[in-house]
């Protein structure tokens, strides 16, 4: 039994190999053409590379053997090139590989802030808003939809989209990591009936978005100021600053497995906080 899963492993691995060897070299060479896709070496390297491949053909086609030999010789001369060429990129690289885990959370919990602070004002204020913040699951046909944007998240530039007759403001801002990648999205009402009766169109659509994706979205209200959070198809209403602050850590930053309501659970344990309302008020 044992020694007949072995050796269909290693027969599967002969067929396998070629296709694996295949997919990491393409891996590798679509990382290193992303990362340096706008340096300065790029065009370099590609020029160079052109020009090598030009002159092998050629050569190659007409059997001019010294040329041939002379550029065998230059490919490998191309490898120690990239080195010199690309020596802060490739810097750059080996050290964002090495702090990458937590820049991303750095990055998250920077993007919170921004987020909480902007909601807090305009709260106050009274400025209707609808802030998307996407998780795994990304939302290209909405932001196809919508006004595509890649800006830096900073509380002052969602408070200006949102800021009444903005020409943005109508509709939601979808944030990706620390950027907002749109804004004036539409999303999907919420079908829920016994969500839906109590709610406006804003609530409901922060709700609509939640029952398709994982994202975590916040509402304020324009009539009251008040804040919502809503994800996976639930919405909770009036969350005051600090709550909001540690739901949205919750939920984006140590993304729990639970269920929403557990998450809220948990984290009401948690830290033993009072005065909670949620949504079916
Ligand atoms: P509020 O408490 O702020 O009044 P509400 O839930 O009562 O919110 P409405 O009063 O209907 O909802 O709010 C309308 C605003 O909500 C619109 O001006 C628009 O900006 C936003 N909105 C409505 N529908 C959508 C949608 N499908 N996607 C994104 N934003 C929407
Ligand atoms: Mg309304």
């Amino acid at each position: 039994m044992m020694h007949n899963l072995i050796f269909y492993l290693q027969y599967s691995m002969t067929y396998l190999r070629p296709a694996l060897e295949i997919i990491i070299l393409a891996f590798l060479i679509y990382k290193i053409l992303y990362y340096m896709r706008d340096t300065r070496g790029s065009n370099v390297l590609a020029g160079l590379a052109i020009l090598l491949m030009l002159l092998t053909t050629v050569s190659d086609l007409l059997r001019f053997e010294i040329i041939s030999w002379l550029l065998n010789g230059l490919w490998a001369l191309l490898a120690t090139a990239i080195i010199v060429i690309f020596q802060p990129e490739l810097r750059r690289a080996f050290a964002h590989l090495g702090s990458a885990p937590f820049q991303y959370k750095n990055r998250k919990k920077e993007a919170i802030t921004e987020v909480v602070t902007a909601v807090v004002n305009m709260s106050k204020r009274k400025i209707g808003a609808i802030i998307v913040m996407e998780r795994k699951i990304g939302m290209r046909a909405i932001v196809e939809d919508a006004i595509k944007l890649d800006i830096k998240l900073n509380s002052l530039i969602i408070e200006s989209i949102f800021f009444p007759n903005s020409p943005l403001h109508d509709g939601a801002v979808v944030i990706k990591n620390n950027r907002i990648i749109a804004a004036h999205a539409i999303l999907p009402l919420s079908r829920n009936d016994t969500i839906a009766r109590s709610l406006g169109t804003r609530h409901r659509a922060a709700v609509g978005i939640t029952e398709e994706t994982d994202a975590v979205v916040v509402v304020v209200s324009e009539e009251t100021g008040a804040v919502s959070i809503a994800c996976r198809g639930n919405i909770r209403r009036n969350i005051k600053e600090d709550k909001l602050l540690r739901y949205l850590t919750g939920l984006l930053i140590t993304e729990n497995k639970e269920s929403f309501s557990d998450i809220f659970e948990t984290l009401e344990n948690d830290k033993n906080l009072t005065g909670f309302t949620n949504g079916e008020e």
